[in-house]
C-alpha cells in the first residue's frame, strides 16, 4: 500500500477493523481519542528534543533510524485522527478541503506568497481571530 494507490476510506477501514478485532472500540470516545492525538504528537516532538541545531529535511532524511521513528509517531497520530473521525462521523477529506478554503480566505495570497510574508497583516488576522474566540 502507498499514498498513490490507497484511498483515505481504505485506511480508515483498516484502523477501525484493527480496533474492532481487539474489542477496543469501547475506549474510543472523543475525549480519549483527542488525548491520544496530543500524546502521540508529543512523542513525535520528543524525537526533536534536545536538538542543538535545527536539521533541514534533507539532513534528517539521511538519518534512517530517526526517520523510522518519525514515521511511526506520525502513523500513531493519524490512526487516532482517523479513529476520531470515524467515531464522530467526520468526513476527513471534506474537512481538510473546507479548512484549506478557510485558510486561503484568512491568509490571502496577495499578503502571503513566495515574494512576500506580510507580518503586519498576519498579526491583524491573529488579533481578529483571538478577539472572536473570547468567551462571552
Ligand atoms: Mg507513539
Amino acid at each position: 500500500m502507498n499514498d498513490n494507490t490507497t484511498g483515505l476510506s481504505q485506511l480508515i477501514k483498516l484502523v477501525t477493523n484493527f480496533r474492532d478485532e481487539r474489542g477496543w472500540g469501547k475506549y474510543d470516545v472523543p475525549r480519549n481519542l483527542a488525548t491520544s492525538i496530543v500524546l502521540e504528537s508529543s512523542e513525535l516532538l520528543e524525537l526533536f528534543q534536545w536538538d542543538l541545531k535545527t536539521l533541514s529535511s534533507a539532513q534528517l532524511k539521511k538519518d534512517k533510524d530517526r526517520m523510522e521513528e518519525i514515521k511511526k509517531e506520525m502513523a500513531d497520530i493519524l490512526i487516532y485522527c482517523f479513529s476520531l473521525a470515524d467515531d464522530l462521523g467526520i468526513d476527513v477529506s471534506d474537512s481538510v478541503v473546507k479548512k484549506l478554503e478557510h485558510n486561503a480566505r484568512k491568509y490571502p495570497i496577495k499578503y502571503f506568497n513566495k515574494d512576500r510574508q506580510d507580518n503586519d497583516y498576519y498579526n491583524k488576522v491573529k488579533a481578529k481571530y483571538r478577539a472572536n474566540k473570547k468567551i462571552k
